[in-house]
C-alpha cells in the first residue's frame, strides 16, 4: 500500500489519479490535512508551478505527495492558453468561461485555421526525504468546433484526441480517457518509478 497526498482540490482529477495508479494507492487530498487555502501556481511553467504546489503541501504537511500542472497547447494561439490555462478566461473563471473563450477566440481566426493541440501534465512527486522528481505526459488532438459530451471536466468537451474516430474526451469512457491522457502517462511514469 502506497500513501500518498494529491496537491488539487478538482474532484474530476482526484478520480483519475485514483483510477490510474490502481488499488495499491490510497489517495489524501489537502483539506484532509487542514489545507484548504488555493495553493498558488505563480510559476511561469508547468514544471514550474508543478514543483511550487508539490512543495507548498509537502512544507505544511510533511507528507510524501504529488502535484500535477497542466496546459493545454494550441497551435494557432501560438501555444496559447498553455500555462494559463485554468485562467484562460480571468481569475476565478469557469471551465465554461475558458471553453467560450477558446472557442472565440478560433473561431476569429477563420474557418480555415488548423485545430491542432495538444494537453500536456507536468506531475511532481516529492519523497519524504525533500527529493522531488518530474515526469511529463503529452496527448495530441484537435479543438472541436463547439461542445460535446458531458464526461470528464474542465475542456473535455472541447478536446478531441488522435484516434477515437473525432469523439472528445467527454464522449469517451473515464478508461478510455485514461489510457492516452497526458495525466495518464505522467502518472504512470510515476508509478512505474516508484515501483523501482
Ligand atoms: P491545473 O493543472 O489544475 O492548473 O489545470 C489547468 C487547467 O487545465 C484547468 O482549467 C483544468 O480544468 C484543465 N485540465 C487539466 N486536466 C484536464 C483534462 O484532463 N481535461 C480537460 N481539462 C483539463
Amino acid at each position: 500500500m502506497i500513501r500518498l497526498l494529491f496537491a488539487t482540490g478538482n474532484k474530476g482529477k482526484l478520480r483519475e489519479a485514483a483510477e490510474i495508479l490502481g488499488p495499491e494507492y490510497v489517495l489524501s487530498t489537502p483539506a484532509e490535512f487542514g489545507v484548504t487555502e488555493e495553493i498558488p501556481e505563480t510559476g511561469e511553467t508547468l514544471k514550474e508551478n508543478s514543483i511550487q504546489k508539490a512543495q507548498y503541501l509537502f512544507e505544511r504537511t510533511g507528507m510524501s505527495c504529488f502535484a500535477d500542472d497542466t496546459g493545454l497547447e494550441v497551435d494557432c494561439l501560438g501555444g496559447a492558453p498553455g500555462v494559463y490555462t485554468a485562467r484562460y478566461a480571468g481569475e476565478h473563471c469557469s471551465f465554461d468561461d475558458n471553453m467560450a473563450k477558446l472557442l472565440r477566440e478560433m473561431a476569429a481566426l477563420g474557418p480555415d485555421v488548423p485545430r491542432t493541440a495538444r494537453f500536456r501534465s507536468v506531475v511532481t512527486l516529492m519523497l519524504p526525504c525533500g527529493d522531488y522528481y518530474c515526469f511529463e505526459g503529452c496527448v495530441e488532438g484537435k479543438i472541436a468546433t463547439q461542445r460535446s459530451g458531458c464526461q470528464g471536466f474542465g475542456y473535455d468537451p472541447v478536446f478531441i484526441p488522435d484516434g477515437f474516430g473525432g469523439k472528445t474526451f467527454a464522449e469517451i469512457s473515464e478508461e478510455e480517457k485514461n489510457a492516452v491522457s497526458h495525466r495518464g502517462k505522467a502518472l504512470r511514469a510515476m508509478a512505474a518509478f516508484l515501483a523501482q
